[in-house]
């Protein structure tokens, strides 16, 4: 059911109709229409720090940070002088930069990568990592996560087939089944379904992708060692482990997921995909890895990649000031604001009586309305999503903007200070009862 206008909506609700009108769903990505949780989006004129200020004059605590890239918080001054000083320098030139250079270096220096190639967003990072392992290694096959999104390339918009190892079917239409037939689609923290079809299917298997701790299904955490024995896995059948920390990547920890996990545990991807708080709000993305593997790329070796405004410098400069600002000290703070909010999540939910499990990978987390933990797709897909929905535009109301849909993460950047703390926190007991 889609509620009524809220007071104080006009001007977005003219905008959305307006937008409508000329763009399917009226947005230029489809979770932003808020289908999941009906009502009107609110249309952003400005955001500051922590918060998002609309078209109508209300303002909200951000709790989706741009679906992640915004780890220093909205408008950081050191950030807006670093674009304002590369815009007055020209847009775009198609030559070679330092800022890609240093950008390149900053990544290198926080991650297990040996070489990176910018590129403009996560979905091209994923593609081209994907046609690199099947160009290094000369198969065909790739394996990916039920649950797990790398971007919307054709090839891994798959849905896993009917049996544990048959290969997949398009996910949505306009992907031809001939782009799924060579993906195969397992449940996630599922050692069994990896080694079967290893078993079945390893000397055709070009790569493994995973997120590197998946986000896009709600935060449901690698369970422990799981990473490693992807790794282990791929790596024995000759078969290229590639880590997605689009997500993640610069946002759990310094040095993402891998900083979390991979370096505790000592193994390291052969590929891994990078986007988000690496273009500090601006179209920046990459991939990176083994030197050998990356030699396979062109002008080095064969495998064809390319990109009129890859290593944009504005874009540049946005990335590579954010990554210089994100000391540890940011990440202790993210962690201690997320600590705070997921205290005040569960005394809310359960002062109101309402099922609720919470998952985290640092400071990014996702409140499931369930009781049990989702330790895979089918866990998470038990969310109480019209629950979430209730609880979404209560919070909405006192001035919180959640993701809007019950599968997605929760963000909070370095601008989350006292004030926007507790502005969620007097916010949650009274969404909590909405919801129960
Ligand atoms: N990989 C992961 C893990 C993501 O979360 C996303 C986007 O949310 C992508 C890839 C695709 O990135 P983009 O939206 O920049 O194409």
């Amino acid at each position: 059911m889609t509620p009524a206008p809220t007071p104080g909506q006009s001007r977005s609700q003219e905008l959305f109709d307006r937008a409508r009108a000329v763009t399917p769903g009226g947005v230029n990505s489809p979770v932003r229409a808020f289908n999941a949780v009906g009502g009107t989006p609110r249309f952003i004129r400005s955001a500051q720090g922590a918060w998002l200020t609309d078209v109508d004059g209300n303002d909200y605590v951000d709790l989706i940070c741009s679906w992640g890239p915004m780890l220093l918080g909205h408008a950081h001054p050191e950030v807006v002088a670093a674009v304002q000083a590369a815009v007055a320098r020209g847009t775009s030139y198609g030559t070679p930069t330092e800022g890609e250079v240093a950008l390149v270096e900053e990544i290198i220096g926080r991650t297990p990568v040996e070489k990176v190639r910018l590129v403009s967003s996560g979905t091209e990072a994923t593609m081209s990592a994907i046609r690199l392992a099947r160009g290094f290694t000369g198969r065909d096959v790739v394996v990916k996560f039920a649950g797990c999104y790398h971007g919307h390339l054709d090839a891994l918009l798959a849905s896993a087939g009917s049996g544990l190892t048959t290969f997949s079917i398009p996910g949505t239409p306009g992907v031809p089944e001939s782009s799924t037939a060579l993906t195969l689609v397992l449940p996630y923290n599922d050692r069994v379904a990896v080694e079967a079809v290893f078993a079945e299917h390893g000397d055709r298997i070009a790569c493994l992708i995973t997120e590197a701790a998946p986000g896009n299904m709600g935060v449901v955490p690698p369970a422990p060692g799981f990473n490693q024995f992807l790794a282990d896995t791929s790596r024995q059948h000759g078969a290229l482990f590639i880590s997605d920390e689009v997500m993640t990547g610069f946002r759990v920890s310094r040095s993402g997921q891998w900083g979390t996990d991979g370096a505790v545990e000592g193994w390291r991807p052969d590929l891994m995909t990078f986007g988000k708080v690496m273009g500090g709000g601006l179209p920046a993305a990459a991939f990176g890895g083994r030197a050998d593997v990356m030699a396979s790329l062109a002008p080095d070796g064969p495998v064809y990649q390319a990109g009129t405004l890859s290593g944009n410098p504005i874009a540049t400069a946005a990335g590579l000031t954010t990554l210089q600002l994100a000391t540890p000290e940011v990440y202790a703070h993210l962690d201690t604001v997320a600590d705070a909010l997921r205290a005040g999540v569960a005394e809310a939910f359960t002062t109101a009586g309402l099922p609720h499990v919470i998952q985290s990978t640092g400071s990014m987390f996702s409140v499931f309305f369930t009781d049990e933990p989702a330790v895979d797709f089918a866990g998470a897909s038990r969310t109480d999503a019209a629950a979430y929905g209730a609880f979404f535009h209560a919070m909405l109301d006192r001035g919180v903007h959640l993701p809007p849909s019950a599968y997605e993460a929760w963000f909070v950047s370095a601008a989350h200070d006292e004030r926007a703390v507790q502005t969620v926190l007097d916010a949650l007991p009274a969404a909590a009862q909405a919801a129960a």
